[in-house]
């Protein structure tokens, strides 16, 4: 019988490629999301396929279903969204796991559930090994992201100790790629939307701050093989060991797309981590896993992605500039 898993956030830029991926793989798979910053187009493509299902919920709410694997994506990631609705991300956090841990109970299902880098904050050893607590500012503006991670961590070792639930944590650091919203916020999808259209490029402070960009197509492959390792409970790093500044990302994202854009800075926001890098011995041990795709191929494909992306955008844009002109009925762009 084929395996009937759970996604929830599974309409967001990490989640839909899960989505895909299990599909392709033969499963039975729920998508989960109340589509606050996912949107329905990443899900094109799987539309059609009948072992695909999407139920529009917020996870921070009760759930039932009998499943045997759960993916909790369930989170808004980039910081402008989180930080845009503080409170709604810890009760997303907090409660999304609760209610994930819950249901796993009862469906004696394997929960994962995806935390991140954040949890270690603005880190003072480097690179990150899964043993480091953290240096976390419980009280800023990052705090409702950080901290609901790492009580959502808390909330998933209890559940075991307590419950005997099957769980797995996997901490992904940045993680691009294809699928990202255009207006996300965060810096590979900045970057490259302002250098094809041609806009300064935003760097917020100096530019000096590093972090390690991981392709999709890897970061799956590794949260798949940790939860197919039903000993591996985690946490776990998983991420890209190559480090670099924002800097020189903006500089390879310049060279890359030949665009003609400036370099402007901008006021860094506050407690923004000043380096970030995963250890990922771990990973490399018990998942047998390690990023395979390089951060220029990465950049690659996923400028191929926003090039596709907004030039669909314009061509819709003017075909509902021209219906509007003939009195027809817009087309929403
Ligand atoms: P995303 O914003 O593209 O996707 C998040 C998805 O969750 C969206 O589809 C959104 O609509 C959905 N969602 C948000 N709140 C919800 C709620 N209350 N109920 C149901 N659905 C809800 O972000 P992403 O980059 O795909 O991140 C996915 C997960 O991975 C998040 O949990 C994030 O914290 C974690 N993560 C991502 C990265 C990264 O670099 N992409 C790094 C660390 C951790
Ligand atoms: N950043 C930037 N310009 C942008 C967006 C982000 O310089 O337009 C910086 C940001 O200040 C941080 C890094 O890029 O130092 C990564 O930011 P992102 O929001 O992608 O993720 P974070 O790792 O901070 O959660």
């Amino acid at each position: 019988m084929a395996t009937r898993i759970l996604v929830t956030g599974g309409a967001g830029f990490l989640g839909s490629h899960l989505c895909e991926a299990l599909l392709a793989d033969g499963g039975d798979v729920i998508c989960l999301d109340d589509f606050s910053t996912g949107s329905p187009v990443n899900l094109e493509s799987l539309l059609d396929n009948r072992r695909f299902t999407v139920v529009r919920h917020d996870v921070a709410l009760p759930f039932q279903l009998k499943v045997d694997q759960i993916y909790n994506l369930a989170c808004p990631a980039s910081p402008a969204h989180y930080q845009a609705d503080p409170l709604g991300t810890v009760k997303t956090s907090v409660l999304g796991a609760l209610n994930m841990a819950k249901l796993a109970t009862a469906a004696k299902a394997r929960l994962l559930q995806a935390s991140t880098s954040e949890i270690y904050g603005d880190p003072e050893v480097h690179p990150q090994p899964e043993e480091y607590w953290g240096h976390v500012n419980p009280i800023g503006v990052r705090s409702c992201y950080d901290e609901g991670k790492r009580c959502a961590e808390t909330i998933m070792f209890d559940y075991k100790r307590h419950h005997g639930l099957n769980i797995a944590v996997a901490r992904i650091f940045n993680t691009y790629g294809p699928r990202m919203h255009p207006k996300d916020g965060r810096v590979v999808s900045n970057f490259i939307v302002q250098a094809l259209q041609g806009k300064p490029i935003t760097i917020y402070g100096s530019g000096l701050q590093t972090r390690s960009f991981c392709y999709v197509t890897d970061l799956i492959e590794g949260l798949r093989r940790l939860m197919d390792n039903r000993r591996a409970t985690g946490p776990i790093n998983l991420g890209n060991p190559t480090e670099c500044t924002v800097l020189a990302l903006a500089r390879l994202v310049i060279d890359i797309t030949g665009s003609k854009s400036r370099i402007v800075h901008k006021k860094l926001p506050t407690d923004d981590p000043r380096q970030r890098r995963p250890a990922i011995e771990k990973a490399q041990q018990l998942l047998k896993w390690c990023p395979a795709v390089p951060l220029t191929e990465g950049l690659g494909y996923t400028i191929a992605y926003f090039e596709r992306r907004l030039s669909d955008g314009r061509r819709e844009r003017r075909v509902s500039a021209a219906k509007r002109a003939n009195g027809q009925a817009a087309v929403p762009a």
